[in-house]
């Protein structure tokens, strides 16, 4: 393979810089040539292509965000797309492309694998929410903005008895919930994979008043929403003055952590590698520390365990 592409598409997430670094230069080092699609699937289909060299990814290793930009492209999701996508790659002699990003992104990439343009997904996502997959890049840097700013709020929590409802990222996944949660010491966790109700909450609340506690941390994930509203019901029912934050975007962004730069080098490297050996249609992962690859097709049938047991343990150090 001569000439290979990256590009970042879907949702961004710290540590997508060190991938783009990490496939330019590893290309490199192979003696291939690298371009840097921007926009996602967009640049395919629009053109919208720069050459990338050693030079060009300097000083981006430390930097949040991608700069090769992300978007969401609905017309790649159609032939037509696709065809479009595929001339522009024909005509710039882009053989391979490696697509940074989540399980939407790598459908993309397994329909243009399919179309003879080979593709490696590298899941770049702060959700933690892709199967094949230990870990995922920007998860860490996510969970450790999480537990600044929670800290930062049961500072004020703490000073004004009050109970700090706070709803953190994840879409569908309680990954980042549970594991900041913990890291926070929260009172409780809320999420999708564990059965909750109101009552439980407001239970555990009323049982630390009892023991002497007077400011609560209460960790929601996106997933279930309505951070709001369950404030004012734990208030009514508790009589602590209840507040929710939405931490939103704030945790999409920042300098990616060490276990982020690692991991994107990682897996930006073995990405190059396939292509390089002219294999396409795989998603690149981590299991137990080591470098996994799965046919992409299968990873995005495979499902994820919750750490159940966690969970529980959670529960139980938080009275
Ligand atoms: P993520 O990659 O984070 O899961 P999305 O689901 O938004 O994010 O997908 C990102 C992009 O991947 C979409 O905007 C689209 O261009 C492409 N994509 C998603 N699903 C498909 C699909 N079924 N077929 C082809 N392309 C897809």
């Amino acid at each position: 393979m001569k000439k290979i592409g990256v590009l970042t598409s879907g949702g961004d997430a710290p540590g997508m810089n060190a991938v783009i670094r990490a496939v330019t230069r590893a290309a490199i080092a192979k003696g291939m040539e690298v371009v840097g699609v921007r926009r996602g699937y967009n640049g395919l289909i629009n053109g919208d292509i720069v050459p990338l060299d050693a030079r060009s990814v300097s000083d981006i290793i430390q930097r949040g965000g991608t700069m090769l930009y992300t978007a969401r492209c609905a017309e790649f999701r159609y032939e037509e797309g696709l065809q479009k996508a595929k001339k522009t790659c024909e005509e710039q002699g882009i053989e391979g492309l490696v697509v940074v990003g989540g399980d939407g992104s790598f459908r993309g990439a397994a329909d243009l694998s399919a179309r003879g343009i080979l593709s490696i997904g590298v899941p770049g996502t702060i959700d933690n929410d892709i199967s094949m997959t230990e870990y995922t890049i920007g998860y860490d840097t996510a969970m450790n903005t999480v537990v600044e700013m929670v800290d930062k709020l049961r500072d004020t929590a703490q000073s004004h008895d009050r109970c700090s409802v706070v709803e953190v990222m994840g879409r569908n996944a309680g990954y980042i919930a549970l594991n900041a949660g913990i890291a926070c010491g929260a009172t409780y966790i809320i999420t999708k994979e564990e059965p909750f109700t109101v009552n439980d909450v407001i239970s555990k609340i009323i049982e630390g008043q009892k023991s002497g506690k007077h400011h609560f941390i209460v960790i929601v994930a996106e997933g279930i929403g309505g951070s709001e509203q369950l404030a004012k019901e734990i208030e009514q029912a508790t009589g602590v003055e209840s507040r929710a934050t939405i931490l939103g975007h704030v945790q999409r962004g920042g300098s990616p952590t060490v276990q982020d730069r690692v991991a994107a080098s990682q897996l930006g490297y073995y990405a190059v590698d396939l292509l390089s050996k002219g294999i396409g249609n795989r998603v690149v992962g981590l299991q137990h520390n080591e470098v996994v690859d799965y046919d992409i097709q299968e990873a995005l049938k495979m499902k994820k365990e919750f750490p159940h047991d966690l969970y529980k343990i959670a529960n139980e150090i938080s009275f």
